[in-house]
């Protein structure tokens, strides 16, 4: 990372942080200096991604939070509130992936898709909203897909929830900016995740899966969870007052070669 940030005071949530990006961004804002809530249904790995932010001097705190259910999204958020006394930064990042044509997804297989990645997302981005509101300050984050836009025969209901996530981004957007509180999206595309892993050995030659995404991006590779941390934290920082209602690609230039 080269531009430096500095979030230090601020209480930064962000969903499905035990893995990937989400953990990526976790650590990378309480590196920045953030008070960082690590929230996700994995307890095993997000109570180590905290341990390791809190070990390397950074602060960090984990809460089991499964972003499908209201009640717990309420609770969640409320110790947050209770500690912290308020939001500044809540990143909606919770997702899983879809590979199904539409003709085989059963309906509540839709429904877990839609439950988790654009259901999930409303009901946090909507009750981080209501805390920033009577401060007038705060920065609300998605992370979309360029799926969301072009996609293939295979991804049904996640290209359905990701299109979705950016119409939900862009409704409160325009409801939160009056209230002095900013929402963007994240398109992030093919990032070394355990979630990316997990898809290539569904091809059975993992590697193989991983070279051939690379070589599609005009950029040769796929992506590192880090390089996505940062547009997440240039996102939330001062230095993009003036953005609001936008989508980001970081794709390794992707979209553009389609
Ligand atoms: P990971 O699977 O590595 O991380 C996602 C985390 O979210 C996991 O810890 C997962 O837990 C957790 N999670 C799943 N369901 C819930 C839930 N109901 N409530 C709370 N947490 C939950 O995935 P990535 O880091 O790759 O993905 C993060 C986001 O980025 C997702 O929204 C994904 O759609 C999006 N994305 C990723 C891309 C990529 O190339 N990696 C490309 C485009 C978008 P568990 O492992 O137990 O399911």
């Amino acid at each position: 990372m080269t531009i430096t940030h500095d979030f230090t005071g601020q209480t930064v949530v962000i969903t499905g942080a035990a893995s990937g990006i989400g953990a990526a961004s976790a650590t990378a804002f309480a590196a920045a200096g953030a008070s960082v809530w690590v929230l996700d249904v994995d307890a095993g790995r997000g109570e180590a991604v905290a341990a390791d932010i809190v070990s390397g001097g950074g602060r960090a705190r984990f809460l089991r939070c499964d972003v499908t259910g209201d009640a717990d999204v309420e609770h969640a958020l409320g110790v947050v509130l209770a500690e912290d006394g308020g939001i500044d930064v809540a990143y909606c990042n919770a997702g899983i992936g879809w590979i199904k044509p539409v003709s085989t997804t059963e309906p509540d297989e839709w429904r877990r898709v839609l439950d988790i990645d654009l259901t999930g997302a409303f009901l946090v981005a909507r009750r981080a909203f209501l805390a920033m509101r009577p401060r007038r300050s705060g920065v609300i984050l998605f992370t979309g897909s360029p799926h969301g836009y072009r996609t293939m025969a295979e991804t049904s209901a996640y290209a359905a929830a990701k299109a979705g996530i950016g119409g939900l981004m862009r409704a409160l957007a325009l409801e939160a900016a009056p209230h002095g509180i900013r929402v963007n999206s994240l398109l992030p595309g093919a990032i070394d995740t355990p979630a990316l892993r997990a898809e290539a050995e569904l091809s059975g030659d993992a590697e193989d899966a991983v070279r051939r995404w690379g070589a599609v991006r005009p950029l040769g590779r796929i992506g590192r969870a880090e390089e996505v941390a940062d547009l997440a934290l240039f996102l939330a920082s001062p230095a993009a007052s003036f953005i609001t209602g936008a989508e980001l690609l970081v794709d390794g230039g992707a979209m553009a070669a389609q």
